[in-house]
């Protein structure tokens, strides 16, 4: 239903070094990660040893990520504006990066020399220069096409695109959502703690599959990483870490300290968990599937249809419906009054009487998020996952 398909590969797991042959899952429907239906093939597997799940890194994926890259445009509807967190019923949204810089600056004091490593359009960055005018503001980015932008939204003293050219001396080096991005993630990891001070921080924030089970669509995410496989991963770089999960609904933040012995040879010892089982992924293909055939059950029964956000999971929804539905719903005030894919977003005070609205959302959030909206609208919402 979900058009994920077993099969099995061979391939080398990007964070345990292991050559694995382990079961893996087949899909041609894909969202890219600004939002884009993505029509190829792609295989996502799991590590039989360390339960890392990634994707096969076959040339026609590389292929296809390469050319989503050269035309990537991230928050596209918003205009650039950061998507908002919307973690419960009674606090207000709060932008993604917030929190993250608030606990940084907890670690890493004021005044502190920060590299945004994937600076994007420069959100952190401004986010960062808000919270502390005094700090030292350099951004790395592969592509040099929103330098302009990044310069004009923060102080900021270096724009780098090649990463062998920047100084070392950094007191917190921040991957937001770029770790999941990369086809060694290891080494590029590794490279970068030599830019650090000792006692340097690498802050990393990567999507949890185990809460977003949608993470597995995004077609170019290398890896779908759960906090137990982050944790591994952070423990092939360095013994002192801290895993966290309770900064987002549905992300995981890992803070990575380097002393005086900045590399650790890959070694074959697992860490002893504190972050729970290995996932298995076909259990995430079990909920996409019970996802998809909810979705299309609601289909059949309203005469009016709406999605619930806009967000992977609202377009790959938006996707099973053949683009045969009537409206979204965002509550995110940059995205209300717009067109998206062609429908109307409305906001949910605005929702049409009598319709159905398909919330694909984890079923907590869905949940908290139907009672605080239903009494503003006369239609009626329907959790998904
Ligand atoms: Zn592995």
């Amino acid at each position: 239903m979900s058009n994920f398909v077993e099969s099995r590969g061979d391939w080398y797991c990007i964070v345990c070094n292991y050559q694995t042959n382990g079961r893996a899952w087949s899909h041609g429907l894909g969202i890219s990660s600004d939002q884009r239906v993505v029509k190829s093939q792609r295989t996502v597997g799991q590590c039989s040893r360390c339960g890392h799940i990634q994707v096969l890194l076959t040339a026609a994926w590389r292929r296809e990520t390469a050319s989503l890259y050269d035309s990537y445009k991230a928050y596209a509807l918003s205009e650039g504006k950061e998507q908002k967190v919307f973690s419960s019923d009674t606090t207000p949204p709060t932008l993604r990066s917030e929190k993250l810089v608030l606990r940084l600056l907890q670690e890493v004091g004021r005044g502190a020399r920060w590299l945004d490593f994937g600076a994007g359009d420069g959100t952190l960055l401004s986010t960062i220069a808000h919270h502390d005018a005094s700090a030292h503001l350099e951004a790395f980015d592969v592509s040099d096409h929103n330098k302009d932008e990044v310069e004009a939204r923060c102080d900021l003293k270096k724009f780098h695109s090649n990463l062998a050219e920047i100084e070392t001396g950094f007191d917190v080096i921040v991957l937001s959502h770029v770790l999941e991005h990369l086809q060694d993630p290891i080494e590029e990891a590794l490279q970068l703690s030599h830019l650090l001070k000792t006692q340097g921080l690498i802050a990393i924030q990567v999507p949890n599959l185990e809460k977003n089970p949608f993470d597995m669509l995004v077609f170019d995410h290398v890896s779908h990483f759960t906090p137990r496989t982050l944790e591994i991963f952070a423990s092939r770089l360095t013994s002192s870490f801290e895993i966290n999960v309770d900064l987002y609904p549905k992300e995981i933040v890992a803070l990575l300290t380097f002393a005086e012995q900045k590399l650790r040879a890959p070694h074959d010892v697992l860490p002893t968990s504190n972050h729970g089982r290995v996932l298995p992924v076909h259990e995430v293909v079990l909920r996409l599937d019970a996802a998809a055939a909810s979705a299309l059950t609601a289909k059949q029964s309203a005469s009016t249809l709406g999605v619930f956000g806009t967000s992977t999971a609202a377009v790959w929804c938006a996707e099973l419906f053949d683009g045969s539905f009537d409206f979204w719903v965002d509550e995110d005030e940059s995205r209300i009054g717009k067109a998206f894919m062609g429908l109307p977003v409305v906001a949910p005070d605005s929702i049409p009487a009598r319709s159905l609205v398909v919330v694909p959302f984890v079923e907590t959030l869905a949940s908290r998020l139907a009672n605080r909206l239903i009494s503003e609208s006369s239609g009626s919402l329907l959790a998904i996952v």
